[in-house]
Formats: C-alpha cells, structure tokens, sequence
C-alpha cells in the first residue's frame, strides 16, 4: 500500500513496502514470531525477515492523521488518531488519491477507493477530500505535494496546487523535530534541485529555512542561488551513483549563504576571521533549530566543515598536512569545490588541494613548502575584499 504499490505501478524501485491488514498488532504478533510492536501513537508491527523489516499497520479509521506530538494516554487507550477502521476507512485518511492504493494479495489486484489509478496514468497528485482542510489538518502534506511532484514529475492538480501559494504560515505549527524529517526526505531523495525550485515556487522554501530565503533575495551577480543549487545538484550526482550523502553536508549547504553574510559582518566590526565565522556559524544555526531541528551530531559536523574553509584558504606549511588527517576534511574540500564553482572563491585554491591530496608524499612537502611565500594569500584575500556587499 501506500508509496509501494505507487512506485511499483510507475516502474520505479519502491523505497519499501508497508503492509496494511485488518488484524490488530497484537494478532500479526501472534502469527509471525519475528515480530515487534512498536509506536505508542500508532501502534504498528515490525516483521522481521532477515534484515528487512516489513511495517505492517492496521487499517485506521478517522479522516485525520494531524495529531503529531499528541500523547496516547498511559493506559494504552486508543486516542482519536487511532482507531482501527476498513480497508476503505483507510484509503480515505491517506493524502494522495495515488498513495491510497493497495495491493490486495488474496487475488493479486489493485484496490483503489480513491480514483488513484487514472491520476496515476495522468500524472497527478490530487489530495482526498477537500484540499485546504487536509493541508490544515497536517501542513506536512503540502510538503508532501511538492516532494511527490519532484520525485514523481507529476503536476499538481490545480484545487491542490492554489492552496499552497498561501498556507505556508501553517508549517510554522508543526514540531522541528517532524520538519527536520521531511528536509531530509525532500533533499537527500535524489531530486533535491526539484524540490527545491517547487517550494521556492509555492513560497515554502522561506518557512523552512527563513534566513536562506533572505539571503537569496539579497542576490547579488546570481551569486548565492548558484551555491544552493550548485550543493543541491551535486547532492543529487552522489544519490545518484550511489555515494553517501550526509544531512550535515546538506545542511551547511542550505545555512551557508546567511552564515556566511553574517561572518562578513562581524569580521568588518572587527572580528577575527576564525571568530566571525564561529559566531556567525552558532548564531544562524540556532536561529535554524527553532523552525527545523538538526541533531547535535550534524551541526557539530556543519560547523566543523565551515570553519575548515577558513583554514582550506590558508594553504602551505605543515598545516595543510595536518588538515588532510582531519576527519572532516574531505567534507570541507567537497565544500570548497562548491565555493570555487559558484565563483565565491578562485578555482586555483581548489586546483591546489586537488594537486595537493593526488600529489605523493615528496611531491605534497613541496607544495606546502612553497604555497603561502608568493605572496597569492594576501592578494587574494584583498581582491575578495572588493566584492561587493550583501545588504
Ligand atoms: P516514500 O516513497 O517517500 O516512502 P510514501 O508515499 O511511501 O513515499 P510515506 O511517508 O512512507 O510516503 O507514507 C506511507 C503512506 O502513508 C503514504 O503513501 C500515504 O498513503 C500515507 N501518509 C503518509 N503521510 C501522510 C500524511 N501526512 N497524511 C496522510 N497520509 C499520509
Ligand atoms: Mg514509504
């Protein structure tokens, strides 16, 4: 059911599969001893086989899945949000009329309540019921919209699409925590450039990410959308071939541009340029928490992979050895590429480390014997100097 049988019908590699039954947890446990219950909101069961693990849910009933972060009472009472219901209960409480279909095993069909099959052939996303009250009941779902419209290159049906233009106030009431799941669903997805484009599109994207929507409209020569896209396109590549993809790379890229404008700032009151960045860096990132989370474990990283740049500049010498043992160094060197490319540094400091990680032992002492003493430092810093300012 659900994203599963969507994929399956377009021809593309479902992420997973969830299965939906009309037996309660508490049966699917009894007749598959590799089982675990899970969840107190939605109590769902986890079959495992192997080291897949097949999600299997009860059909709901209640035309409402907008009760995040409420709590189930201690007794285990079913709350609203949780009462078992039909197959067909279940489809209506779905989002999509094309995530409502299911995959009936007894006979092999499709069972479609909602008319998902013909938005499916035509390439629609179209929500169950009407549009601006399931959006109010779960703001998530216009996320959902334009994720499933990059992912899938369908359109928005037009009922669907107008609401979004206007309800993105709605996003600022759902916990950081869920939204925090959703970017990474939206951006590390293998269509980020998409995704992007559709929220800025709709005017979500300055919801989610408000300082970064500021920095793009202080644009200034097409210097800062280059540098989101440019990160997000090379997201993208890495999903593509199979790379590893890191929420706290994405997240330096999308924090980048305000974090870097503000250490501009602080720098011309004065500050160091190590100082500013670490300042500007802790600022923007907590300004950020506060609309979408992001585990300490990723900002710890982020902000590593930002104050690397600063030293990335400062080539020769046994520093640049050290920096190379760094563990996060190939991080940092991605992100300087990125810089180069969007022309917010020159390509020659990128060409340099480059040279310097292939160069061999012998050939790296020279490198960072003789980088630094031309004197390319200071002109360099100089001429990045002239660029004009943001505001
Ligand atoms: P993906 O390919 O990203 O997994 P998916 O459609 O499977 O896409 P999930 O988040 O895994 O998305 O959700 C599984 C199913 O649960 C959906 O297909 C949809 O039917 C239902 N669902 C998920 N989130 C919501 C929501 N916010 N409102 C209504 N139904 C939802
Ligand atoms: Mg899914």
């Amino acid at each position: 059911m659900g994203g599963g049988v969507r994929d399956l019908l377009l021809g593309r590699e479902p992420k997973d599969f969830d299965v939906a039954t009309d037996a309660h947890p508490e049966d699917v446990r009894r007749v598959f001893r590799n089982c675990r219950l899970i969840g107190r909101r939605f109590r769902l069961a986890h079959v495992h086989f192997g080291r897949e693990i097949i999600e299997v849910a009860t059909f709901r009933g209640m035309h409402d899945a907008s009760e995040e972060g409420k709590r189930e009472s201690e007794n285990g009472m079913l709350l609203r949000d949780n009462v078992y219901g039909t197959l067909e209960e279940d489809a209506l409480r779905r989002d999509f009329t094309v995530n409502a279909l299911y995959y009936n095993i007894e006979d092999f069909s499709v069972v479609d309540y909602a008319g998902g099959m013909k938005d499916l052939e035509s390439g629609v996303l179209r929500l169950l019921g009407d549009p601006e009250q399931r959006y109010r009941e779960d703001p998530v779902r216009m996320l959902r919209a334009a994720r499933f419209a990059a992912k899938l290159g369908f359109s928005i049906n037009p009922a669907c699409e107008r609401p979004l233009f206007e309800l993105g106030d709605l996003l600022e009431g759902v916990p950081a925590a869920r939204l925090f799941e959703e970017v990474l669903k939206l951006f590390l997805g293998g269509t980020a450039v998409h995704a992007f484009e559709k929220l800025r599109h709709y005017g979500l994207f300055g919801h989610l990410f408000p300082d970064t929507e500021d920095s793009l409209s202080h644009e200034e020569h097409d210097f800062p959308i280059t540098f989101v896209t440019r990160g997000l396109q090379n997201t993208d590549t890495r999903v593509r071939e199979d790379k590893p993809v890191t929420p706290a790379f994405l997240f330096a890229v999308l924090l980048w541009e305000p974090a870097r404008l503000l250490a501009r700032e602080l720098e011309e009151q004065g500050k160091s340029k190590y100082d500013a960045m670490q300042q500007a860096g802790g600022e923007i990132i907590s300004r950020q928490v506060a609309r979408v989370s992001i585990p300490k474990r990723f900002s710890l990283q982020m902000r590593e992979i930002w104050t690397l740049q600063h030293r990335l500049e400062q080539r020769g010498g046994k520093r640049s050895m050290r920096l190379l043992g760094h563990p996060r160094f190939r991080a940092a060197y991605d992100f300087l590429l990125l810089r180069a490319e969007s022309g917010e540094v020159e390509q020659e400091l990128a060409d340099w480390w480059t040279q310097f990680q292939e160069a061999g032992e012998e050939g790296r002492g020279q490198m960072a014997a003789t980088a630094g003493a031309d004197g390319k430092k200071k002109r360099r810093r100089r001429r990045r100097r002239k660029k004009p300012a943001a505001e």
